[in-house]
């Protein structure tokens, strides 16, 4: 099984240029690893970014129609794009992503032929009250219900209160969660996390927390680092 690391840009860079020449500092970068590395900028950079696997960071469920502001899973696989993002905590936070909406984009996706990378994780409140797994389980359930074939589906484990905040999750903590989604999916799903990845702690969650690879945010956005986390997935 291939790890798979994805980079999430988020909204940035800025401008076009910006977003040439990082992704082009990567693509040469990633040349020779084993890992499937996606990027996943803004959509509006999808088109003129050529040569290495694209993913993008959201999509609606409808096809076309009357949906001002949407893209669709249909116009991104036109693009030549492999993946999107599913259930990121901040669509849920601020976008007002629910399991039934992700459950949607899901199936949308799948129809097109996509392939999908699904978030899930607990909220800092939900860990604290110790209902990590019931969160898990229900977003996994809820995400997935109806859905027969998994395999075009990877999880994403990202603990709400690990992105963006530093503070990423224990290796311990990591295994544990990535353990207990392997019982809803199949032995050979792959599993990633994202959480304040860098260099210094990405190895640890691919040789010791059993995960299948990376979902980085602010550090993919650095291709120095972005690639140092690649090479320590080999
Ligand atoms: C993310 O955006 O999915 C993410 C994990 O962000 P960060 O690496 O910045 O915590």
């Amino acid at each position: 099984m291939k790890n798979l690391i994805a980079g999430n840009w988020k909204m940035n860079p800025n401008s076009k240029k910006e977003a040439q020449e990082l992704f082009d500092a990567v693509k040469k970068g990633i040349k020779d690893v084993a890992s499937e590395v996606v990027i996943c900028p803004p959509d509006l950079f999808l088109s003129s970014l050529k040569g290495s696997a694209l993913g993008a960071q959201n999509i609606f469920w409808e096809e076309k129609g009357a949906f001002t502001g949407e893209i669709s899973a249909v116009m991104l696989k036109d693009l030549g794009v492999e993946y999107v993002i599913i259930g990121h905590s901040e669509r849920r936070k601020y976008f007002g992503e629910t399991d039934e909406t992700v459950n949607k984009k899901i199936k949308k996706a799948l129809e097109v032929g996509l392939k999908i990378i699904f978030c899930v994780g607990e909220t800092a409140e939900e860990r604290e009250q110790g209902e990590t797994q019931e969160v898990l389980q229900r977003q996994i359930q809820q995400g997935l219900k109806d859905v027969v074939d998994i395999d075009n589906i990877n999880v994403a484990y990202e603990p709400v209160w690990a992105i963006g905040t530093g503070n990423n999750c224990s290796v311990e903590e990591t295994k544990e969660s990535i353990d207990f989604i392997r019982k809803f999916v199949k032995p050979e799903t792959i599993i990633i996390y994202g959480g304040s990845v860098k260099s210094e702690n990405s190895g640890a969650y691919i040789k010791q927390a059993g995960a299948n690879g990376l979902l980085v945010g602010g550090a993919s956005l650095d291709a120095e680092e972005f690639l140092k986390i690649v090479k320590s997935a080999e």
